[in-house]
């Protein structure tokens, strides 16, 4: 490259964000906990691929959603012309994957998965193009309990994760009978209403009138409050489950508010909806949605199986641990080692091999543009990655068959600065993280 011709750089697509190294600890803490939270309730992962068939999407999702009318990044493969979409949500690719794989043929699964999802949305807090989801599924199961345990699972997660003040709104919108009465009702008083409806209501009117209750528009509230509500429209049997829902959640101190007007933005719910919403986020306020889904695997081409589960939007909660506080942010290593000159390097690089057989995490300074760097340089860097430990060798070292050991967290700084025999080196640091009086590696000590 020409010395004075700097190449333009190119900038990500917006509304997709890099994850960076300073935020890798939360990431890694948030998706650890999920992991073992979702594994203390016995649900598997499922991993599917991020591109599937649109024709996936517009028949699960429904074709009149926000998803499917405006917010799906679909393309034609250019090698054979199919009409391919990166997937907006995993619910649809879960379901594809279980029919095409038979999962359930020996009995109800428990499945959940974790990844990117892409909607073309405008960018703002809390709201991207590429986000990402954590989703439970669990297909087969028809009672109401399966409703509470993925609710529950929620629950013991936001409290793993420390996470206060997010609070559970439910409610059930029926089968589709008792949606298509309450349905004809709703749309005579809509039109009773006409004038008072906006634009995209108008346009919903008969298409998803339910969706219209969805609203976010101040004008149209007072209309949507005295509209019809589906509770009243439950059947007997609806209303047995959402009572079964209730009971379970009540019985184990979940708090929760019934919400009337709470809806989900796909086609294929029935009965329980909920939603985890929290006042912190702003107008993201939702971490977490979920429902019963009885009749999509049907319409996937799937014999009837009943199925219930949420997706949490992961940016959200991580969001919310930072505004919840208190998380530590895990050094880069235990110890962190100097050196000078050829022979000392040779050294450091076998004591490192040796530090991590014994289970420590170990930086080793390693040559920079600009060079090895001095020994005040590389101190810092030593200071500044978190070790509690810098393994020092230069010449003098090498030459004496020792090297030097600085407790880098010691509040005995008179003190804290050994030599070591090489062959001694990892037992005395083990031992001093196992015993040491400022040991802060809590899972050190016995
Ligand atoms: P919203 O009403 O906020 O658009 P939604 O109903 O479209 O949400 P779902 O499809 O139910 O959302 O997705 C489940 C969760 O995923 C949401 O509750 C939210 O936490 C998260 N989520 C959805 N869309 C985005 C996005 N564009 N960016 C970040 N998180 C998102
Ligand atoms: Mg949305």
């Amino acid at each position: 490259m020409s010395e004075n011709k700097r190449v333009e750089k190119i900038a990500g697509v917006k509304g997709m964000n890099d994850i960076l190294p300073a935020d890798a600890p939360l990431w890694e803490l948030f998706e650890n906990t999920v992991q073992s939270v979702l594994k203390s309730y016995g649900y598997q992962q499922i991993r599917t691929p991020i591109v599937e068939p649109t024709a996936l999407f517009a028949r699960g999702l429904g074709e009149v959603t926000d998803i499917v009318e405006k917010e799906m990044y679909s393309f034609v493969d250019s090698m054979n012309g199919d009409q391919l979409t990166l997937r907006p949500e995993s619910t649809a690719g879960v379901v594809r994957a279980a029919l095409e794989h038979n999962l359930t043929y020996d009995g109800p699964k428990r499945l959940w998965y974790a990844g990117p999802m892409f909607r073309h949305e405008r960018p703002q807090r809390g709201r991207y193009r590429q986000f990402h989801q954590v989703g439970a599924e669990a297909l087969g199961f028809t009672g109401p309990d399966i409703d509470a345990e993925l609710i529950m699972l929620c629950q013991r997660l936001w409290d793993d994760l420390g996470l206060r003040d997010v609070r559970l709104e439910l409610n059930s919108i029926g089968n589709a009978d008792e949606r298509n009465r309450h349905r004809a009702d709703l749309v005579a008083y809509f039109e009773r209403h006409k004038d008072v409806l906006d634009t995209d209501a108008q346009r919903r009117l008969y298409s998803n009138p339910l969706r219209i209750l969805d609203t976010k528009n101040p004008t149209m509230q007072e209309m949507v409050n005295g509209a019809p509500k589906l509770l009243d429209y439950l059947g007997e049997e609806s209303r047995a489950h959402f009572e079964g829902v209730q009971k379970i959640l009540r019985h184990n101190n979940i708090p929760f508010s019934i919400n009337p007007r709470l809806v989900r933005g796909m086609d294929y719910y029935n009965r329980t909806v909920f939603e985890w919403v929290t006042d912190q986020l702003g107008s993201q306020g939702t971490v977490c949605g979920g429902g019963r889904y009885d009749p999509l695997i049907e319409m996937f081409g799937g014999k009837p199986t009943p199925a219930c589960g949420f997706a949490m939007g992961v940016e959200r909660l991580l969001e919310l641990m930072k505004a919840n506080g208190d998380h530590f942010a895990p050094n880069q290593c235990d110890v962190y080692i100097v050196h000078q000159g050829n022979e000392a390097q040779m050294h450091a690089f076998v004591i490192a091999e040796r530090l991590r057989d014994a289970g420590l995490d170990v930086v080793l300074h390693c040559a920079a543009a600009g060079g090895g760097g001095s020994f005040k340089s590389q101190m810092k860097r030593a200071d500044g990655s978190g070790a509690s430990f810098a393994v020092i060798l230069g010449e003098d070292e090498v030459a004496k068959g020792v090297a030097t050991v600085k407790a880098m967290r010691s509040a005995d700084t008179e003190n804290n600065q050994h030599s070591v025999a090489f062959d001694t080196v990892v037992d005395y640091i083990v031992d001093q993280i196992t015993c040491g009086d400022d040991c802060d590696h809590p899972e050190h000590h016995h």
